[in-house]
C-alpha cells in the first residue's frame, strides 16, 4: 500500500477448521518470537471457536490479536451451537470474519445475514472483516462488479458513516481461494479501487479513504509483496499459508 496512506495494513490468518487448542497454543509460542516488535502491520489470527480462548490467552499483551471466523448477531438466546460477540469479547477476541465465502456456500449465509452480524459486531466494538467476492463464472461473464455492489449494498445497509470506521473489507475472489493461484496484482488493484469507490458513494470520502480493504485468495510468502505493493491493497486475509507459523510470519514481514 501507499507509504503516505493513513491505513495501517492488517494481515489476518483464517485457520478455517484446523488446529486443536493445544496446537493453537503451540502455534502462538512459535509465532510470537517471529513477529516480535513488528509494528508496521496489525496482525490477527482467527482460530476455531474451540481454540479461541486458549489462543487469545497465549497472545495476550503481544502484537498478535485474536479473531473469530464468525459470530451470531444476537447477544444470547436459544440459538443452539452459536457464539455471540459478547462471549468472544469476554475471552479477549477483538476481530471477527463475517460472510466468508465458505460460510455463504456451506451454511447458506445471505448478504442480509452478514449485514445483521456486521451491525452487531460494530455495536459490540469489534473489528469486523467483511468478506466479499465473485465466483469464476461471474467474473467470466463480466458480472464481478454487480456481485460486489450487491454484497456491499446489502452488507453495509443501515451503517452510518460515523460508525463505519472499524469495518474492514476483504476482497476474496472465490476462484482464487485455496487454488494456489492468487488474482494478479493488477486485477486485485482494479477491483479494490472499484470497492473503495462503491464505499465512497455510500459512506463518503472519509470512510472510504480510511477503510482497509484486504486481499484474500492464495496469498503466500512468494506473492505477498507484489500484492501489497498495490496502493489500494491494505493487507491480506490468509487461509492455507497461515497454518504454518513460519509461513505466516514471512507473509507478515513481506
Ligand atoms: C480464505 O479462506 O480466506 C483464504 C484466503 O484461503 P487461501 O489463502 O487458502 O486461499
Amino acid at each position: 500500500m501507499d507509504i503516505a496512506s493513513p491505513r495501517k495494513p492488517l494481515i489476518a490468518a483464517n485457520w478455517k477448521m484446523f488446529k486443536t487448542p493445544a496446537e493453537a497454543c503451540a502455534y502462538a509460542d512459535a509465532l510470537l518470537p517471529l513477529v516480535a516488535g513488528h509494528v508496521r502491520d496489525e496482525i490477527a489470527v482467527c482460530p476455531t471457536f474451540l481454540a479461541l480462548a486458549s489462543f487469545a490467552e497465549s497472545v495476550k499483551g503481544s502484537n498478535v490479536l485474536a479473531g473469530a471466523q464468525d459470530m451470531h448477531p444476537e447477544k444470547e438466546g436459544a440459538y443452539t451451537g452459536e457464539i455471540s460477540a459478547p462471549m468472544l469479547k469476554a475471552v479477549g477476541v477483538t476481530h471477527v470474519i463475517l460472510g466468508h465465502s465458505e460460510r455463504r456456500h456451506y451454511n447458506h449465509e445471505s448478504d442480509w445475514d452478514v449485514n445483521r452480524k456486521l451491525l452487531a459486531a460494530l455495536k459490540q466494538g469489534m473489528t469486523p472483516i467483511v468478506c466479499i467476492g465473485e465466483v469464476q463464472e461471474e467474473r467470466e461473464e463480466g458480472r464481478t462488479n454487480d456481485v460486489l455492489l450487491r454484497q456491499l449494498k446489502i452488507g453495509l445497509d443501515g451503517i452510518r458513516p460515523e460508525d463505519a470506521g472499524p469495518i474492514v473489507i476483504a476482497y476474496e475472489p472465490i476462484w482464487a481461494i485455496g487454488s494456489g493461484q492468487s488474482a494478479s496484482p493488477g486485477i486485485a488493484e482494479e477491483t479494490h479501487a472499484f470497492i473503495r469507490d462503491a464505499v465512497r458513494e455510500r459512506l463518503g470520502d472519509a470512510v472510504a479513504d480510511g477503510m482497509r480493504i484486504l486481499y484474500g485468495g492464495s496469498v503466500k510468502p512468494s506473492n505477498t509483496a507484489f500484492l501489497l505493493a498495490q496502493p489500494e491493497i491494505d493487507g491480506a486475509l490468509v487461509g492455507g499459508a497461515s497454518l504454518d507459523p513460519h509461513s505466516f510470519a514471512d507473509i507478515v514481514k513481506y
